[in-house]
């Protein structure tokens, strides 16, 4: 589940100047494809019309084949998990923190994300187990350890898309590391769309799109696109 297709975009947030010009591409469920290029090149702009905070001027982009033209904006937010860069903790315990992600989670399955994003070691070695607290006066966590948190978060929402947009990243490259790692291990079983820059985060990716002035150029696995250089 969680089939993207991208079939012939046409996209400008100025009706004098196109952005998007005839995008196309797939991303089969259960995959993960990256897309890389230049700044400036659009890929925000995808991500932007895949969550319809714009409508493009033409084509269509399908969710498991559905149109997302007549799917409103919170189903989308609900197919669609991001893997954040920034994450913003709530002054409450780490377990409530998780559970944020799905308001309706059992306690069991807030365990079990926790347990995904490998985070059980860490919160057994706090004084207060599971009630520990963060924020004022609680328990300072760290950029990578607050990753995790915000990782196992997205894991309890059971959204069949994750979205990393490393292009955010404000991470160190240690932190950055740390996440990639989560991310992968998380990504098994999800179809998964990476904004990237770095080369170390596309070497896993099954398709690569490359895109330059809203225009993509090169699309395939990864191995036969650095062949060809
Ligand atoms: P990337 O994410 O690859 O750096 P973007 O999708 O952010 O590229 O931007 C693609 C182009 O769209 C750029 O020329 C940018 O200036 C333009 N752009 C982005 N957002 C807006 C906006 N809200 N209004 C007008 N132009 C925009
Ligand atoms: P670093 O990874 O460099 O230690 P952090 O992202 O952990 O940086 O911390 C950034 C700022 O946020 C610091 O001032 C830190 O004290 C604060 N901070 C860290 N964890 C929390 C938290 N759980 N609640 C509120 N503030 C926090």
């Amino acid at each position: 589940k969680g089939k993207i297709r991208f079939e012939q975009i046409n996209f400008g947030y100025e009706p004098d100047r196109q952005i998007l010009h005839n995008v196309s591409f797939d991303v089969p469920a259960g995959k993960k494809v990256a897309i890389v290029g230049p700044s400036g090149a659009g890929k925000s702009t995808v991500i932007k019309l895949l969550f319809r905070f714009y409508e493009a001027n033409s084509g269509e982009i399908y969710i498991d084949g559905q149109p997302i033209s007549k799917v409103n904006q919170a189903s989308l937010r609900e197919a669609i998990g991001i893997v954040p860069q920034d994450t913003v903790l709530f002054n409450d315990s780490i377990f409530e923190n998780i559970r944020y992600g799905k308001p309706s989670a059992s306690d069991d399955e807030v365990n079990d994300a926790i347990r995904h994003a490998h985070l059980s070691l860490f919160i057994n070695s706090l004084p207060k187990g599971k009630d520990t607290q963060v924020g004022e006066r609680g328990l300072k966590l760290s950029g990578g350890e607050k990753q995790r948190v915000a990782i196992a978060r997205t894991i309890l929402k059971g959204a069949p898309i994750l979205l990393f947009d490393e292009a955010t990243s404000s991470l160190d490259s240690q932190s950055e590391q740390a996440i990639l790692s989560a991310f992968r291990e998380i990504a098994i079983g999800h179809t998964s769309l990476v904004i990237a820059h770095r080369l170390s985060t596309i070497v896993d990716a099954d398709s690569i799109i490359v895109l330059q002035d809203g225009r993509v150029v090169e699309q395939g696995e990864h191995h036969k696109l650095l062949a060809q250089k």
